[in-house]
């Protein structure tokens, strides 16, 4: 059974926290490593109440944009790492400006001396698809999304290991260190002369669990980007608007809306998908309930998608 992957919606509201929600932030954690999605204000406190343990893990911080709700919890989480003394490096990612902007928290936050380095790595997008990191166990991809100001989303890919199929391996007698070698992508030759190439023997890729966040963007329509979304195990889209009844409000503010977000997931051939970043203006979420039913009747799409809008708090297990 492959280790479980925990998203830990930390704060699922958008705007401003005059609604029931928090500002945005997602956290995922496998094993020792910790991925934060955005920091919006107070996040740290679920971050420790959820025991994600920031302190002791390897952290990673995605930022999508540097609008105040996506960021206005870093502060508190690197002045709580500086006081606990994190000795290893906290890995920051954004769009250009995120150097600066973190460089003047420091600043006007005071949080001096720091025991850990920061290391931002900003992303132009001069391409659509950026790798932007290998963790142990994913491979972080970021793309150009389309909001107001610069702003990335993030693919998280699971990171495969090959395998070899153990009944070939073993009829055909290959010796520990040659099996090592064909995991390494090398071809061998048996004592008894026969060549054995790697795909001989080799078990077929095992797909590596996909999670997308968009951050806050009007549906993205670059082609390099949908294929590489494509069969996503969870899809967390921005939804900030109801197109049914602001329509307007969601292209002249670059947001998407819920019905967006439904057609976009049925496009990349999304298996769930998480409405998020709900505006504080739609108090009635069985309204929000009644458009996403009413959108998969329309698209014929009833039973093909999951769609679900967490709360602040649930944990979704891939
Ligand atoms: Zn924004």
């Amino acid at each position: 059974m492959p280790v479980p992957i925990k998203i830990f919606f930390i704060g699922t509201g958008g705007v401003s926290s005059f609604g029931s929600r928090n500002l945005p932030s997602i956290s995922i954690k496998v094993s020792n490593e910790l991925v934060i999605l955005d920091a919006g204000e107070g996040c740290q406190y679920s971050i420790f109440r959820q025991k994600l343990h920031p302190v002791k893990s390897k952290l990673y911080i995605l930022l999508t944009h540097l609008h105040t709700d996506h960021v206005n919890g870093l502060p508190g989480i690197l002045h709580t790492l500086s006081l606990a003394q994190k000795k290893d490096v906290v890995k920051i990612f954004g769009p250009v400006g995120t150097k600066d902007f973190v460089n003047k928290i420091i600043d006007a936050f005071n949080i001096y001396p720091l025991p850990f380095i920061i290391d931002v790595r900003e992303i132009a997008h001069y391409n659509p698809l950026t790798h932007i990191a290998s963790t142990s166990i994913f491979n972080i991809i970021a793309f150009k999304t389309y909001h107001d100001v610069a702003a990335t989303g993030y693919i998280l890919v699971e990171r495969t290991r090959p395998s070899l199929n153990a009944t070939k391996v073993q009829s055909l007698g290959i010796p520990l260190e040659m099996r090592k070698k064909l995991l390494a992508g090398e071809i061998i030759k048996l004592d008894n002369g026969r060549i054995i190439k790697p795909e001989d023997v080799l078990e077929p890729p095992k797909h590596g669990r996909k999670i997308i966040y968009t951050g806050d963007t009007r549906p993205i329509n670059d082609q390099v980007i949908i294929e590489k979304m494509k069969n996503a195990d969870l899809l967390i889209h921005e939804s900030t608007f109801i197109r049914k009844f602001h329509a307007e409000l969601a292209i002249n503010r670059f947001h998407s809306t819920v019905e967006d977000a439904i057609e976009f997931a049925l496009l990349v051939k999304a298996k769930n998908l998480a409405l998020f970043h709900i505006s504080p203006r739609y108090k009635d979420i069985d309204l929000i309930k009644e458009i996403v039913i009413e959108t998969l009747e329309k698209l014929d799409a009833v039973g093909k998608l999951n769609v679900f809008i967490p709360n602040d708090g649930d944990i979704f297990f891939l």
